[in-house]
């Protein structure tokens, strides 16, 4: 394909990406995702080996897939005929000398960069990169595509998904690999100059700290994060640096999800997806999301079950969308702690924001944390400034108070003035170390 033809279907699926924006209540977003739903099946399911042989009627006569049971099923779900051993290879050698354009027979191949368990392989055509983009620049640019603009992409892996969205126009993107020194993508940042700023947001406040303690000087005029949870911490050193509302784009390798709206609330992209919710917890509204992706064609999206848990919004947001709104990212659903509960019976969850929040509200001095759980009995909080022994006695306190709240029987609790991390920009604030065993 030419640029210019390139240019032209971009062009094509922003205005298809602002139309669906204009679904406006849930009668009209059901027909709409069921029209692309008997699209997908006659077009694109009917090409896979693994769902042509369901003949699926309804989405549900799909089974869940989990990233391990999608890449043990890979070589029957991709409707190319890539096998997942080539494209390992592959996408590995491209991860070894960051050029990121590993394609076969024009299918992009990228790598997910999962911290545990099965690592994933992700294909995407030409014309779904464009797609992708399209969709993408709809939900960031509202205001139309001839908005000047310099927008800086901070990324941990590169891909040429990103080159999609540069050429022509007025906006300018520029792409800057995190696994180089960072202080040599902090002097590159500086000369760039965004005005919009993207990146994960453990970054975004590394870009933050620079700007405040005045070794660069950035004035974007829009801060979005990507691709991690955002927590408090991060957002106020964030806001205290740029001054301007952080935005969220909520975007995996699985699929581009969700994006905050002109309220600065999370709504799902259910134009592009469907959404079924695996409760975990439906009295405070946690769940995981499985999506069906209506759009993928080379490696279809079918009920994937994804490893974050959401909160859903008690009530609905004032911009008045019927994509269902989230309160918030909670972290992934193994950062999850399980301690056991009181009577010993079961095992309690206790999620991220709860330990973080009694920690935050502690009365300590706190800079930064780490809260582990290391083995099913020990939960180490590392805590930097090194907390005076008042301080670890207070956070000792105010988790034991949130854990006992709970149910669950209070661990032992270990405050000290370490944390451990290999990567500053690659760490979770909260994590489970241990493999829990459900009775
Ligand atoms: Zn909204």
């Amino acid at each position: 394909m030419s640029r210019l033809s390139d240019g032209l279907i971009l062009v094509g699926h922003y205005l298809a990406a602002r139309r669906r924006a204009a679904l406006r209540d849930s009668t009209s977003l059901q027909k709409h995702q069921q029209r692309r739903w008997q699209k997908l099946r006659a077009h694109v399911l009917a090409k896979s080996p693994f769902y042509a042989a369901l003949h699926p009627a309804n989405h549900q006569d799909c089974p869940v897939m989990d990233k391990q049971s999608w890449m043990d099923a890979f070589d029957r779900i991709n409707t190319v005929g890539l096998p997942l051993s080539e494209a390992f290879a592959l996408a590995e050698r491209a991860e070894a000398t960051r050029d990121f354009s590993p394609m076969w027979h024009g299918v992009s191949i990228g790598l997910s960069t999962g911290t545990s368990g099965a690592r994933g392989v992700f294909l995407a055509s030409p014309a779904e990169r464009l797609q992708w983009a399209g969709t993408l620049l709809a939900k960031m640019l509202p205001q139309g595509l001839l908005t000047q603009a310099r927008i800086a992409l901070l990324l941990r892996a590169g891909s040429n998904l990103y080159d999609t969205l540069s050429g022509g126009l007025r906006l300018k993107f520029q792409y800057f690999d995190l696994t180089r020194p960072f202080n040599d993508v902090l002097a590159e940042l500086d000369r760039y100059r965004p005005t919009i700023l993207v990146g994960p947001p453990s970054v975004l406040a590394l870009a933050a700290d620079a700007t405040l303690a005045g070794r660069i000087q950035l004035k974007p005029s829009r801060v979005i994060a990507v691709a991690e949870v955002l927590d408090d911490i991060d957002a106020a050193r964030i806001r205290q640096a740029f001054d301007v509302p952080i935005e969220q784009i909520y975007q995996a390798t699985e699929g581009f999800l969700a994006h905050t709206c002109s309220h600065g609330t999370l709504h799902l992209n259910e134009d592009v997806l469907i959404v079924e919710k695996a409760w975990i917890d439906r009295e405070t509204r946690r769940f995981v999301p499985v999506v069906t992706d209506l759009y993928r064609q080379t490696q279809p999206v079918i009920r994937y079950r994804l490893n974050d848990v959401l909160v859903e919004r008690a009530s609905p947001c004032p911009c008045g969308s019927c994509f269902t709104a989230i309160e918030r990212i909670e972290g992934r659903e193994d950062d999850m702690v399980w301690l056991r509960s009181r009577t010993g019976a079961e095992q309690v969850p206790v999620f991220a924001d709860v330990l973080s929040r009694a920690l935050l509200n502690a009365g300590a001095a706190v800079g930064d944390y780490r809260i582990e759980q290391r083995t099913p009995d020990v939960l180490h909080v590392g805590v930097s400034p090194a907390p005076t022994a008042e301080d670890a006695e207070r956070i000792r306190m105010a988790l034991g108070a949130s854990i006992d709240r709970l149910g669950a029987s209070v661990p032992t609790i270990i405050v000290d003035g370490t944390i451990e991390c290999g990567d500053e920009r690659k760490c979770r604030r909260v994590r489970r170390l241990c493999e829990i065993v459900h009775a």
